[in-house]
């Protein structure tokens, strides 16, 4: 089923992301996580793809898994390291494993080569208009409520969004953020800029403290008080702080879908345990909203 059409029927989603392993051995680790996050009855689970290429085709198998297993899957796709003729077999491929919804991204520039070879494409807009032009497919793409990290401005950044949506975004979701106050004010700029497909809210459960330093240097999302007082009184104990990281993350979704938010999509780091925990939590607001 296309994406926009699960987005355009129902009051409320609930999505879940994972990775694909960078080594063959970890890939029925991988299948089987899937399988976990399928039983909690998600409304599609996307699939994120390296942008060097390494993962790829993990991401089409799993994603064809997950199609198997009767979840509507979402396979990512980037194109800064890919020559169109790469993209085009790439989405040769998903055509034949009836892939019909990809996330389209220009991912991260590697940090040796820098700008200087950006290979066919240089925007995501631009891949954009690649797949919608090669098939029947829902796209959806990424955007940055904070503003995109290389964006000089926040609206340079939601103008270049706007052309990115008009070359056939159906959808968006969004960098994760931790204060939702960053959510609403996006929300209303990108209005005011005519960008009016769904916004899908990445919401990423932060559960230890390795795993924060990382996320922060990735993401430059502003931490608000209360959250760092709590990793400032657990974040040296694991499951202390697992805990305070999932009744963040719940109380985020809880005010995101008492605000009128449509659509949850939860960073599930490949950790099931923890995303049931979140799905737990809010099962009766979900069904009450859907
Ligand atoms: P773009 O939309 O191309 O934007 C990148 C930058 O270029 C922005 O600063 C934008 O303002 C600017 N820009 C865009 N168009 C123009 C223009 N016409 N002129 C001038 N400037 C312009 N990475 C992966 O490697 N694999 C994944 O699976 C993956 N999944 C992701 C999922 C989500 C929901 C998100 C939010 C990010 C994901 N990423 C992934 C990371 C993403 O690839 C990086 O954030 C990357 O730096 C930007 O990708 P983009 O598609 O947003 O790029």
């Amino acid at each position: 089923m296309k994406i926009s059409d699960i987005l355009e029927k129902k009051k409320l989603t609930v999505s879940f992301e994972i990775f694909p392993p960078k080594k063959e051995a970890a890939l029925a680790d991988v299948m089987a996580c899937s399988d976990e996050l399928a039983l909690l009855g998600p409304d599609f689970i996307s699939v994120t793809y390296g942008a060097g290429g390494g993962t790829s085709a993990h991401t089409v198998k799993i994603a064809s898994h997950l199609q198997n297993a009767g979840v509507t899957p979402i396979a990512h796709i980037t194109c800064v390291s890919s020559t169109k003729s790469d993209i085009s077999e790439h989405i040769g491929i998903l055509k034949d494993q009836n892939i019909r919804n990809v996330l389209a991204l220009r991912g991260d520039y590697p940090k040796d080569s820098g700008f200087v070879s950006p290979g066919d494409y240089r925007f995501a807009s631009e891949l954009v208009e690649e797949i919608r032009k090669s098939g029947d497919f829902c796209i959806g793409g990424a955007c940055y409520p904070e503003g995109h990290p290389e964006s000089g401005n926040r609206d340079a950044d939601l103008d270049n969004l706007k052309k990115k949506v008009d070359a056939g975004c159906s959808f968006l979701t969004t960098q994760m953020f931790f204060d939702n106050n960053m959510l609403y004010s996006f929300l209303n700029r990108a209005q005011n800029r005519g960008i009016t497909v769904p916004v899908l809210a990445g919401i990423m459960p932060l559960t230890n403290g390795a795993q924060l330093k990382r996320m922060i240097a990735l993401s430059n999302a502003y931490l608000p008080p209360k959250f760092l007082a709590l990793v400032d009184r657990f974040g040296e104990n694991n499951e202390a702080m697992k805990q305070a990281g999932i009744a963040y993350a719940t109380d985020q979704i809880i005010e995101l879908i008492t605000n009128g938010i449509r659509g949850i999509h939860i960073y599930a780091m490949n950790k099931p345990d923890i995303v049931r925990k979140i799905m737990d939590n809010i099962s009766d607001i979900v069904r009450e909203a859907e």
